[in-house]
């Protein structure tokens, strides 16, 4: 088991979650932030940090943001291969850079 980074990321990039991380397997790529599920121990510290809620075990990840399991596992072939994911999640659903996020 990991956790997942969510679509409340991209282009959020708030950072608080990344320096909480005790094995610092949290990166950052083109448009937000990456959890390595290698390198994750599991331990939860990240997840009340992210302001948006952007940060959930991978077995609590909504259907609609299910792509995202695929984007952090992705980090494994390198951050053009995450990157090339989310830009093409971004261009698929329409993804306003400038939303709100309740
Ligand atoms: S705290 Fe949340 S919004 Fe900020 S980088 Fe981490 S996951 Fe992204
Ligand atoms: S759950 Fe723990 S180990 Fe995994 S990314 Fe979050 S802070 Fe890092």
């Amino acid at each position: 088991m990991t956790y997942i980074i969510g679509e409340n990321c991209v282009d959020t990039k708030d950072m608080s979650c990344q320096s909480v991380c005790p094995v610092d397997c949290i990166h950052e790529v083109e448009k937000m932030l990456v959890i390595d599920p290698d390198e994750c121990i599991d331990c939860g510290a990240c997840e009340p940090e992210c302001p948006v809620d952007a940060i959930l075990p991978e077995d609590a990840i909504p259907d609609e943001w299910q792509p995202f399991v695929k984007i952090n596992y992705a980090f494994k072939d390198g951050k053009d291969a995450v990157n090339g994911l989310v830009a093409a999640y971004v261009e698929e659903t329409g993804l306003d850079p400038d939303r709100t996020i309740e």
